[in-house]
């Protein structure tokens, strides 16, 4: 059987690819027009060499001293070495925040909280470019998604949860909102910045301090936040950010004296987490993974509908936990709907995460490249037939072609498991019942995505599917003052709006949940 590279991984099958349209004057990569590089500078950044344990304002070292060394995914370089934390370090941790919650943060009117918030956000906004750049650098995600989303709504859900903070009566009429206390949060590397501000900002809105122990990849934003909150003037101990392995997230997670844990990350870890915290009176909520469906009807635009196949599934090189990595397409419409695809497909610039015009930027980690890699060969293996546009990777750094899998059936891997990078499983359906149960058929339900021009059969989806978020002739938008979160093994609890602050709030009668 022939071989081909794939990213930089071997498999056992030839992708079929995409001859250019004439029409397009296509060049050899399959795109219509080699854009010149554009890429963004570096010249402002300063990434220090180290970064240690930020614990009480201070950064310090762990103890005993050790670190790891963080690099760029898109070119395997060194960027620098961050402390990796011991259990004594969490606990470090841990008693700084308690003082903080105890004596300062949660003692302060809503309305002073609220001025902090506002601060930090402002911040963020005039270290856009800085953050944009770091955020790039680290991950592996385009410079246009980092400067375009990331950052500018990592900083909205501070000017957001800031507005609440002086409001929790209002926002939570007949109770009487109180903070939970110190919150332990752990994060994963694909929306490093944005998870962050999705996990202190409600947090600290509602009285709460926090630790939060980024994923090891991805520590760099989290360390030059912590620059924010020395500038912002945070009271010491409100903001703590620990750098560590997984385990140390654990330890976190367990030590007695947090009160609320919020996770985002893989199903498996939420689930020992959700083990490791059963029996105490700890406020807890996962965001885990996701199999999203999105569901083209025959009545839906179809140019506009490919416009939303591709954001949900290539964005952040498919590394979303709501991505839209199953697309369901009736069978009237499917092979027009595919030929775009394709062509579409096929335009999408693969490459330097720094250059303004990459769409694809690198995968995160040579880890999660192999776990892409074993995936896809699972699905040729299987019998899908697979397609790749025929662009030219960069030689060094972890890159994976944007891939589309069609002939797939509800049983298949590829149709399964949450692949987390770019690749789509295209699979049919006739009716709505259909598309409905096909649909519904994972045992995850964070997603979906509905294409159709009749309001009634919106409604209708919506009603029907298993999922915490419906987009209907959209995908991937986000917005502080909506609720996200999951159903079945996406996990539990919501985060953003109303639902998000109130996940950081006891609003018992007797003021003892969450203690
Ligand atoms: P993990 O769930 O392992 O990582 C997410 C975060 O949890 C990281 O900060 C990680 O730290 C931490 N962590 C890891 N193990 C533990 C533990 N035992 N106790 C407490 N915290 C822990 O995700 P992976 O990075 O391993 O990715 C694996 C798969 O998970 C992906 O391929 C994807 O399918 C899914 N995923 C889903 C995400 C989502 O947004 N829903 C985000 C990331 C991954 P550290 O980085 O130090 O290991």
């Amino acid at each position: 059987m022939p071989r081909a590279i794939i990213g930089r991984v071997t498999v056992t099958k030839k992708p079929e690819t995409l001859p250019a349209p004439a029409s397009w004057g296509m060049t050899a990569r399959g795109i219509p027009w080699e854009y010149a590089a554009a890429p963004e500078s570096t010249d402002h950044v300063a990434i220090r060499p180290e970064y240690g344990l930020f614990i009480g304002n201070e950064f310090r070292p762990s103890r005993p001293r050790d670190t790891f060394d963080v690099i760029n995914p898109a070119t395997e370089e060194h960027l620098a070495r961050v402390a990796r934390a011991s259990k004594a370090d969490v606990n470090r941790a841990v008693v700084a925040a308690r003082a903080a919650h105890d004596n300062v943060w949660s003692r302060l009117p809503g309305s002073e909280r609220a001025k902090y918030l506002y601060r930090i956000a402002r911040i963020m906004q005039e270290r856009s470019r800085e953050f944009a750049v770091v955020e790039t650098m680290n991950s592996g995600k385009p410079i246009k998604e980092s400067r375009d989303v990331d950052v500018p709504l990592a900083a909205a859900h501070f000017f957001y949860y800031a507005g609440w903070a002086d409001k929790l009566e209002y926002a939570f009429p007949g109770r009487t909102p109180r903070s939970l206390g110190v919150a332990a949060q752990i994060i994963p590397w694909n929306f490093p910045l944005l998870m962050l501000a999705w996990k202190i900002a409600p947090a600290l809105a509602a009285g709460n301090t926090v630790i939060l122990k980024p994923a090891s990849t991805t520590p760099l934003t989290a360390c030059l936040f912590a620059d924010v909150v020395r500038q912002a003037d945070l009271p010491p101990g409100v903001v703590n950010i620990i750098t560590g392995p997984g385990e140390i997230g654990m330890e976190l997670v367990r030590h007695p004296d947090v009160n609320k844990v919020a996770f985002t990350g893989s199903t498996a870890v939420g689930k020992m987490l959700a083990r490791a915290v059963a029996g105490s009176r700890k406020k807890v909520t996962l965001e885990l993974g996701g199999k999203a469906a999105n569901i083209v009807f025959d009545d839906a635009p179809l140019d506009q509908a490919i416009e939303g196949i591709i954001n949900g599934i290539y964005f952040n090189q498919g590394e979303v936990c709501c991505a839209g990595s199953r697309l369901f397409v009736q069978e009237s419409i499917y092979e027009p709907l595919l030929d775009k695809l394709k062509a579409r497909l096929s335009t999408l610039r693969v490459g330097d995460p720094l250059d303004k015009n990459t769409d694809v930027g690198a995968i995160n980690s040579a880890g999660q490249l192999a776990k892409i890699a074993e995936l896809v060969q699972s699905g040729i293996d299987e019998g899908a037939e697979i397609f790749q546009p025929d662009c030219v990777l960069p030689d060094r750094g972890f890159f994976f072609r944007p891939t589309l899998f069609t002939g797939v059936s509800q049983s298949h891997r590829i149709a399964q498991e949450e692949i987390f990078g770019p690749v789509l499983s295209v699979l049919t359906f006739r009716t709505p019942e259909e598309a409905i149960e096909k649909a519904n058929n994972t045992p995850y339900g964070l997603s979906a995505g509905v294409w159709t021009e009749k309001g009634s059969r919106i409604f209708k989806m919506v009603a029907a599917m298993k999922a915490g978020v419906v987009w209907a002739n959209t995908f991937n938008r986000f917005d502080p003052t909506s609720p996200f979160g999951g159903y079945k093994e996406s996990g539990y609890g919501r985060e953003g709006g109303i639902h998000g602050l109130g996940a950081y709030l006891d609003l018992s009668a007797d003021g003892a949940n969450g203690r």
